[in-house]
């Protein structure tokens, strides 16, 4: 069973490294421009850890006690990161585990993490669709944070995060295409550091890539159709 399942998780991989990889063709970048960060909330950590032997080191979770969980058993060589929303409480503990923080989505949260006096990375998860129900800051609010953003010694904001409303991938386009506005206006008035755009997911991660993303979060798509029992 576990010969299939890497054999299916080796053939989903390479599905979506070719759609990855003609969409930065289509978009004109290089495709080292691109990090895939396999999303493995929905699995267990014996597939998870199928997948630095394919080639895949950058990993992600959503829930701060899972990735603790999953990062004590699998190989140091992994880079986590932590894609869901970070309760204070939990940032102690996370910290030293990850690579990169992806959603943090209030000053508080940002404070918090300063007070840890210890290097850390993180996005800053905007709410581009404007739905109520997302998190993230409003596209409004950022100017504002410039100047404490540019204060801060122990984080490093390194790009902006977002999630695109559910629908027709080519309708998520103009909440890509804003998510990159708003960092390229950040690097221009004086936070040069942000870079990055995590944007992307099973969904829409091919339209991210054609308006700039850097990080992918992607789980249905390399997982479907791999099934197994919880041990
Ligand atoms: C689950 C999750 C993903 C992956 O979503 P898929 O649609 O399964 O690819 C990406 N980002 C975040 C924040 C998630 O929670």
């Amino acid at each position: 069973m576990d010969v299939a399942v890497h054999e299916k998780l080796r053939a989903n991989l390479a599905g979506v490294e070719s759609r990855i990889a003609a969409a930065c063709a289509r978009a004109g970048r290089a495709r080292s421009e691109v990090t895939l960060v396999a999303v493995t909330k929905t699995v267990s950590a014996k597939i998870a850890a199928m997948l630095p032997e394919l080639g895949v080191f950058d990993l992600g979770e959503n829930r701060p006690q899972e990735l603790w969980r999953k990062s004590e058993i699998l190989p140091k060589s992994i880079r986590w990161h932590m894609i869901g929303h970070l309760q204070r409480n939990k940032i102690e503990r996370t910290l030293p585990l990850v690579a990169l923080v992806h959603a943090v989505d209030s000053v508080r949260l940002l404070q918090a993490l300063e007070q840890q006096q210890r290097p850390i990375r993180v996005l800053l998860e905007v709410n581009v669709s404007g739905e109520t129900s997302k998190q993230g800051f409003a596209p409004s609010a950022l100017p504002d944070l410039v100047p404490m953003l540019g204060d801060l010694k122990h984080v490093k904001v390194s790009g902006l995060m977002t999630m695109a409303a559910l629908q027709e991938p080519e309708a998520c386009r103009p909440a890509f295409v804003t998510l990159r506005q708003l960092r390229d206006q950040l690097r221009t008035n004086g936070l040069p550091d942000v870079e990055h755009l995590s944007m992307g997911m099973s969904n829409d991660f091919e339209i991210a890539i054609e308006e700039g993303a850097t990080l992918v979060r992607l789980g249905t798509v390399l997982f479907e159709g791999i099934s197994e029992p919880e041990a």
